[in-house]
């Protein structure tokens, strides 16, 4: 018998399952690299903005250094676009970073964490990397149903996530729903507000929740340079709080965290604001080029504010899988939810116009097999 190492806590732990990489399909499945379609990963589909590439090619020169462990320059730059001191700004290894030092930096062992069901895997998982309790509120609509949240938060509850838009399901929540909510939460609660999709929505419903750190002590807003900005390979996001939540996480953050090519990318992507208006009206058009074909094919999706759509593809258990296999073996990687308790669905990230097109016919093929 082989000796259990580490906590049961830890063993417990389901992996976090990525989206397929394009090598990795492409050798499976005898495919030409080229030729495959990867709308799995929510990733910009223009990928880096070549300001971005521009910058790290000058930060290179300096990679014998150290970054720079306060990233001075880039929450320089963050505080001005949010008006928060940089003082408020925690920056982490992609947002995942910031959720987890969350998770060690306020909640301990024993301690519960609230979070809605069909929300970010990463929640999962930051919560039992740290031993702590899972609640679980049921979604309403495939999104958070706030005031249940309330409702389950107990007295050994030290943090609650709340992702918007939410990922797998799209899902968006007002702001004056989030507004009741913070106002009502115990002021021990902290409060992760994780909007890696911000980016994408429509200027009606953009709402400036940095500002509302100002009111609320217990708030920490997290965003991600991975999505919109076209950064997910480099790692970079970062959370905005106040000095009594952003001390914590800094005792917590491993010094050097974001490396100095990712904070020069960072800084120069944030102020690409062509880049980023690019991003989110193709995503906009996308959107709407899915949709059609999904209400033509008769298929139910959830409406969506990310860069992504959760489709239904099939009343049975194995839909989605099987589905998913069909697309793959045509060369198109999208993501099986059924991690996420939602085996008859596929997530499927919004490309560029081509690579939609090209969904739309390889999904059509394979639902009529
Ligand atoms: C993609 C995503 C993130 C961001 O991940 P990074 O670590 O910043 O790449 C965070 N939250 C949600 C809900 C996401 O979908």
């Amino acid at each position: 018998m082989s000796k259990n190492y580490g906590p049961e806590y830890v063993r417990a732990i389901a992996p976090y399952q990525a989206g397929k990489p394009i090598a990795e399909v492409a050798r499976e499945f005898g495919l030409d690299e080229e030729a495959i379609v990867k709308l799995a990963s929510n990733e910009n589909p223009f990928g880096v903005p070549p300001s971005a590439v521009q910058a790290m090619t000058a930060a290179a020169a300096d990679l014998g250094r150290y970054p720079d462990a306060n990233g001075f320059d880039l929450k320089g730059a963050l505080s001005k676009r949010y008006d928060v001191p940089a003082e408020w700004i925690t920056l982490g290894n992609g947002s995942n970073d910031i959720l987890e030092i969350a998770a060690h930096a306020f909640v301990e062992r024993g301690q519960s964490v609230v979070y809605s069901q069909y929300s970010f895997a990463v929640y999962a998982l930051a919560t039992q990397g740290v031993g702590a309790r899972h609640i679980v509120v049921p979604a309403k609509d495939y999104g958070h149903d706030l005031p249940a949240m309330l409702a389950a938060i107990q007295e050994d509850t030290r943090l609650v996530f709340i992702a918007n838009p939410n990922n797998p399901t799209g899902t968006f929540i007002p702001a004056a729903d989030i507004q009741a909510f913070l106002d009502k939460v115990p002021a021990g609660v902290v409060v992760v507000l994780d909007e890696a999709y911000n980016e994408f929505l429509a200027e009606e419903n953009q709402f400036e929740s940095a500002e509302w750190v100002k009111k609320y002590p217990n708030l920490l807003v997290s965003r991600t340079f991975s999505k919109a900005y076209g950064l997910a390979g480099l790692r970079v996001g970062f959370g905005i709080a106040q000095p009594a939540l952003t001390d914590l996480m800094n005792r917590i953050r491993q010094p050097f965290n974001v490396n100095s090519m990712a904070q020069a990318a960072a800084i120069a992507a944030l102020n690409d604001k062509a880049f980023l208006k690019q991003s989110a009206t193709n995503n906009a058009a996308g959107y709407q080029q899915f949709t059609e074909a999904f209400d033509k094919l008769g298929l139910q999706y959830v409406p969506s504010y990310g860069n992504f759509v959760l489709v239904k593809v099939g009343n049975d258990l194995a839909a989605g899988a099987r589905v998913n296999l069909a697309l793959l073996k045509q060369g198109v990687i999208v993501r099986p939810v059924g991690n996420y308790g939602l085996p008859e669905w596929l997530r499927i990230s919004i490309g560029l116009p081509q690579e939609n097109a090209v969904l739309i016919a390889a999904l059509t093929k394979a639902l009529a097999q």
